[in-house]
Order: structure tokens, then sequence, then C-alpha cells
């Protein structure tokens, strides 16, 4: 059984086949989805990603401003996602949140300060992060030394494309690394000569649908059935079976959210 740790499905994207969808995971031995709600925190797309989490029993939510968007996020939105991950137990997850200085979509103050923002708001909750960082390693570090680290709450850096340094600081302060479709592009030898150094315990793999699709399904909208690939990818890079990087990865899953999942 695999689990995609980041996926997002409940855009529009998928409103034409969204069961299907869902099916085809469930198929391909995806037991569980944490479907992770992004955009305007004020425009209702955060609902429907809970929505979608409360219809079924095997996806999960995330909830959380992400750093494209940080310029939205007032006390207004503080209030609206609060209220969502303190009301749906459904909701396991502060994120995505973090810095991204590729786009820069919104300013990197305001991405800063609602980075540390939300970060003590899951703290008060008691919630695990997932971390989207993007050309802003040393920033991201930074902030969760000062502002994670003596939370004694794990969380997860998505979508891994970083420097090894990175993915040492963040194993160093308690985060799993999530490896997405990425790991198994030609041009990825950097990042799979850093997937073969993670601790075991600290893997976990994703999707991060639509985008990202893995090898060999490039060129296609990407889905969270497609899990399998990657989890391929790094099972055969540190020389295990499949099945049984699968249960490791479902393990450090049920690690992380043991306390949530039900
Ligand atoms: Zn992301
Ligand atoms: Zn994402």
């Amino acid at each position: 059984m695999f689990i995609d740790s980041h996926a997002h499905i409940d855009g529009p994207e998928f409103d034409a086949d969204r069961d299907e969808v869902i099916r085809r995971a469930r198929d391909a031995g995806v037991s569980a989805i944490l479907n992770v709600g992004t955009g305007d925190p004020h425009g209702g797309a955060l609902e429907r990603a809970v929505e979608l989490a409360e219809r079924h029993a095997d996806i999960y939510a995330a909830v959380g401003t992400h750093p494209h968007d940080a310029r939205l996020f007032d006390e207004r939105a503080e209030e609206r996602v609060w209220k969502l991950a303190a009301s749906s137990p459904k909701v396991i997850a502060w994120g995505e949140i973090g810095l991204d200085f590729h786009y820069d979509n919104s300013p990197r103050q305001v991405q800063i300060d609602v980075f540390q923002w939300q970060l003590r708001l899951a703290r008060d909750l008691s919630l695990p992060v997932i971390i989207h960082t993007r050309e802003a390693e040393a920033e991201t570090a930074e902030i969760l030394q000062s502002h994670w680290a003596d939370s004694n709450l794990p969380g997860i850096m998505h979508c891994f494309s970083g420097s090894a340094e990175l993915a040492e600081k963040a194993i160093e302060l308690g985060f799993s690394i999530s490896f997405s479709g990425i790991v198994t592009f030609k041009k990825a030898e950097e990042l799979r000569a850093i997937a073969k150094r993670v601790p075991l315990d600290r893997l976990l793999i994703e999707t991060d649908c639509p985008y990202l699709t893995p090898i060999p399904y490039r060129g296609k909208r990407n889905e969270p059935a497609y899990v399998v690939e990657v989890a391929r990818c790094l099972a055969e890079l540190r020389g295990i079976e499949l099945e049984e990087f699968a249960r490791i990865t479902t393990h450090n899953f049920g690690t992380i959210f043991k306390s949530r999942l039900g």
C-alpha cells in the first residue's frame, strides 16, 4: 500500500473525473491521499479541500496559505483557516507554507512574516506542518530553526528539490523529506544522489498532482495513482523491493500523523 503524501485533487483540473481518479488510485494500491488545500484563503478553496476529505475515508486534508498567496493572508484569513483546522478531524496538517523566491508572487518580506505567523498557528493547534521552499533555502532553514525546532512537532519538506545541505538541515530539525515525480526525471541525478542518503525512516512519497508527472507518464496530467512510479524509482535507488519500500513510507506517514489518522 502506498500513500500520496501531497496531492491537489480538489481543484478544477479534476472536476470532470475526480471519482475515477480516486478509484484509479485505490486500484493502484494507494491507501491514503493527503490533499493539500491552496489558493486564496478567502476564496473557498480550503473549504473545498476539507469537504473532499470529509467525503472519503481515505482522503485527509491540509490547510494553510501557500507562499504564492501570502499577500492575501490577514486576520480574517487566520480566523477562517484556524476554524477549518480546528473543526474537522480530517485536517491533519497545516500547509503548505513556506517561501518561494523563484516566482516571488508575494513580496519576500510578506512571505517571511506569513510563514512565521502560520508556524505559530500550527504550533498552537499541535499540527505538523508541510513546507514548500524554493530558492530560499537559508531563509527557510533559519525560520524553522527559530520558530519551529523547539515545538517537538513533526513536519514535511514537500516536493524536495533542494540541496544536500538543506536535506541534512531538515533531517536535523526532525523533518521528513518527501520526493515527487521530479526524482524520476532524467536530469535529476543530483536529487537522486540526495534521495539515496535520506534515512529510510524520514522518507515519504508524493505526486503534487496535477503537476510534476513522473516518468513514464510525462506530458499527461499527474494523479495520485502515479505515486507508485515515484516509489518504484526510489525503491530501485535504495536497493529495496517495491513492497518493502511502500511499507516503510506508509509506516513513516503513520508515525507523523499517528494521533490524527482514523
Ligand atoms: Zn509546493
Ligand atoms: Zn503542493
